[in-house]
């Protein structure tokens, strides 16, 4: 991995609620073609930092910057905004895929409404990402037809379909049955293996420690230890991560 093409880099950032303060000075980089896994308890502020990097939120107080675009600036441009959720794709622990819409046009939606493909386009991609991720056979059935697992993982390749340069992904695997987990992870593990930028928010120590390049560990809105992700998990230095690590043996 070398460290020279930062795609993410964020400096001092915080972000509020109100009164309540859930980021409090974040500082760092996602290097280009790197997995970075973001751990740490409930309500530290995992969601609310992956949420800052394609803003979905926006932060109050420091500076980030996304494949060049600093999205702190007052008058960042709905144009602006467009081309950054197409080049940002983000995976949600509840899949978010349209019910009433089968796999298949979940996949193409975006594709032609935003990128202007045509329906054959978009659906000659859509089932080069189906087949990625196994399933070619479902692009007609609809999500309630779908297992959680085969559900997420028709919301990977939905994402994919529009082409982005980094993948964020929040707790992606936390509301699937034990059983269903390996197979989303595995698909997660095929993209960083072939260099997309990923940054997940997962409790999955394994797959953070195996197939992550570093680990980030946040407690209470700051970035308490972070590193390469074997050395983090393996060896914690503070007594906050070995606190959080032993917890979820
Ligand atoms: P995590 O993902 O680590 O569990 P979050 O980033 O979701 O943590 O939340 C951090 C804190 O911010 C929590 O206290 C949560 O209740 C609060 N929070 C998150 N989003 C909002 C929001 N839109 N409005 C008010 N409070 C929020
Ligand atoms: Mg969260």
């Amino acid at each position: 991995m070398k460290n020279s093409n930062p795609i993410i880099i964020f400096e001092n950032i915080e972000k509020n609620f109100g009164s309540l303060k859930v980021l409090k000075g974040i500082t760092g980089e996602i290097q280009s073609g790197e997995v970075v896994a973001v751990i740490g308890a409930s309500g530290c502020g995992k969601s609310t930092l992956l949420r800052c990097f394609n803003r979905l939120e926006r932060i109050d107080h420091g500076s980030l910057v996304v494949n060049g675009m600093e999205l702190s600036q007052p008058n960042f441009q709905t144009q602006q905004l467009r081309q950054l959720r197409t080049q940002v794709g983000m995976v949600f622990q509840q899949f978010n895929l349209f019910p009433h819409l089968s796999v298949l046009e979940n996949l193409t939606l975006a594709p032609r409404k935003v990128l202007g493909k045509t329906a054959k386009e978009s659906a000659q991609i859509a089932g080069l990402y189906l087949e990625k991720v196994g399933l070619f056979d479902k692009a007609s059935a609809y999500p309630e037809q779908l297992s959680g697992g085969q559900k997420q993982r028709v919301a990977i390749a939905r994402s994919l379909c529009m082409n982005p340069q980094i993948m964020l992904f929040d707790e992606p695997t936390s509301a699937l049955d034990p059983e269903l987990v390996g197979e989303v992870l595995q698909v997660m593990q095929q993209l960083a293996a072939e260099g997309m930028t990923m940054v997940v928010v997962t409790h999955e120590m394994q797959f953070a420690k195996e197939v992550a390049h570093r680990v980030i560990f946040m407690d209470k809105g700051v970035v308490a230890e972070q590193g390469a992700a074997y050395e983090v998990i393996t060896n914690p230095q503070s007594d906050r991560l070995r606190t959080f690590l032993s917890r979820l043996d």
